[in-house]
């Protein structure tokens, strides 16, 4: 009822290789504009010959953008420039500006030309069809603030894919669940840290579980967590939902890049018009194949983005391709967000991320352990480690010291195994760690936690700190 059944735009059913390529033709208008309207590529892009660039191989010798670039291109703005040093427009001609998130630092702002509008809602319409939006869905949007990228910009594609948008967000929590409930909302747009704790509040406001309303559809984003098999299981059967999509973007780059279709196997990258994307080594900056297992860094061109357009923009982003060819005829890739580059780890010079870790201790423990799972630094800023990496699990419940033993050898012989990084499994009291106190958390500094029955852990011994922002 919910799935257009059908590909938005045709090229998403042809070989990525041949739509890169159309792309990789369209940069040399593009680098022109940049280096001609916007001063900070004015300055990286002089000297060099913009009709070079017109394929992959070429975009690959160009520099990068970091999101530092553009928070510094913002910090003196000029009347005519309020978008910093990136703006490629006269502010006359901006009709809206995003902000991006600020969870990373201060926050920075884009613009959008009308014609970036349309382009946006026609590009986030493809993302939330490919999600599951279509005629019949009553789509409730959680996000609170219409300024941010996952405000104004999907509600606008949502409606553009057919769904009849309820923004029941920024309203108070029984509000937004009597909302839900009047208006039979089927499909439920939200982080998954916010799924999971409003399924709680239902019932707390209504006194029946969340899977009586009707919510048959989830579709979540903006954090890592979805992609997990257990997650996903849990959250499904909180809500009684048919199927859940995992959705990703950037407020720099697209609001809607990447969005799981019904065969449920990883997000398919829904941007094809409007954005080249390449998969590069984070460490070397070398690109990538486009092939199945392939891991790497996420970087963005936005091709026909007029107000604040970026090349090259690091998203920070870390990969994993799980397909090239799909049952739903796309044969964009499928990937799944296994971390942020930031937060890598080395384990004896092999990098490791902290969500890696917390999908093999769940998987290795299911219905055992709590979902938030994290990594003890000594410091907030340790990335190296050469004996086994202090792993904090939560038991659900009281165990005794054999049921403790047995869990915490089942959760490093599982890491080894797959990993083949060693991990210290130290157990922590059941109510340490909850959804919503350590959404995107996954790392934590302190002293050790003695691994004995029934240690206590005090409140001031968890101090948690988001690594990288
Ligand atoms: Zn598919």
């Amino acid at each position: 009822m919910t799935s257009t059944g059908r590909l938005w735009f045709a090229e998403e059913g042809e070989d990525w290789a041949v739509i890169q390529g159309r792309r990789a033709q369209q940069l040399p208008g593009f680098l022109r504009q940049l280096r001609d309207r916007s001063a900070l590529y004015a300055d990286r892009l002089s000297g060099r010959d913009p009709a070079a660039a017109g394929s992959l191989e070429g975009l690959a010798g160009l520099p990068f953008t970091t999101k530092d670039d553009l928070r510094d291109g913002q910090a003196e703005p000029a009347e005519d420039q309020v978008l910093g040093l990136q703006q490629a427009v006269p502010t006359s001609a901006i009709e809206q500006v995003i902000s991006s998130s600020g969870t990373t630092g201060n926050p920075v702002y884009f613009g959008l030309t009308r014609r970036d509008r349309e382009t946006w809602t026609e590009a986030i319409g493809a993302f939330y069809a490919t999600a599951g939006i279509g005629p019949g869905s009553v789509a409730g949007l959680s996000t609170g603030m219409p300024i941010v990228a996952g405000g104004v910009p999907y509600a606008d594609g949502i409606r553009n894919a057919g769904g009849a948008l309820v923004w029941f967000g920024g309203q108070t929590t029984p509000r937004m669940v009597t909302t839900i409930e009047r208006l039979r909302v089927n499909t439920l747009v939200a982080t998954a840290s916010f799924v999971t704790m409003f399924a709680e509040k239902i019932e707390e406001v209504l006194g029946h579980p969340a899977r009586e309303l009707g919510v048959r559809t989830i579709i979540s984003g903006g954090e890592p967590g979805m992609g997990l098999p257990d997650v996903r299981a849990a959250v499904m059967e909180k809500w009684g939902a048919e199927r859940i999509s995992e959705v990703m973007g950037l407020g720099d780059v697209m609001p809607g890049l990447w969005a799981e279709c019904e065969a449920g196997t990883g997000m398919h990258f829904t941007a094809v018009r409007d954005v080249l994307v390449e998969l590069i080594d984070p460490a070397t900056g070398d690109q990538l194949p486009w092939e199945t297992g392939a891991e790497g860094e996420l970087v963005y061109t936005t091709i026909r983005r007029e107000a604040t357009p970026v090349l090259r923009f690091r998203s920070r982003d870390h990969v994993v391709i799980t397909g090239m060819e799909c049952s739903c005829g796309r044969k964009t890739p499928k990937i799944r967000c296994i971390g942020r580059t930031d937060d890598m780890l080395i384990y004896k010079a092999m990098n490791v991320f902290p969500t890696a870790l917390r999908e093999v201790a769940l998987g290795a423990a299911p219905g055992e352990v709590h979902e938030v799972v994290k990594v003890r630094k000594e410091s907030a800023d340790q990335v190296r480690f050469d004996e086994a990496i202090p792993l904090q699990v939560q038991p659900l419940g009281p165990l005794d010291e054999a049921q403790e033993s047995s869990l915490r050898q089942r959760i490093e012989a599982a890491v080894r195994e797959r990993l083949r990084v060693r991990v210290a499994v130290e157990l922590v009291e059941p109510g340490t760690f909850t959804i919503t106190g350590d959404k995107n958390s996954l790392v934590t500094t302190g002293p050790p936690v003695a691994p004995r029955p029934g240690a206590q852990v005090h409140a001031d011994e968890r101090r948690t700190t988001r690594s990288g922002s």
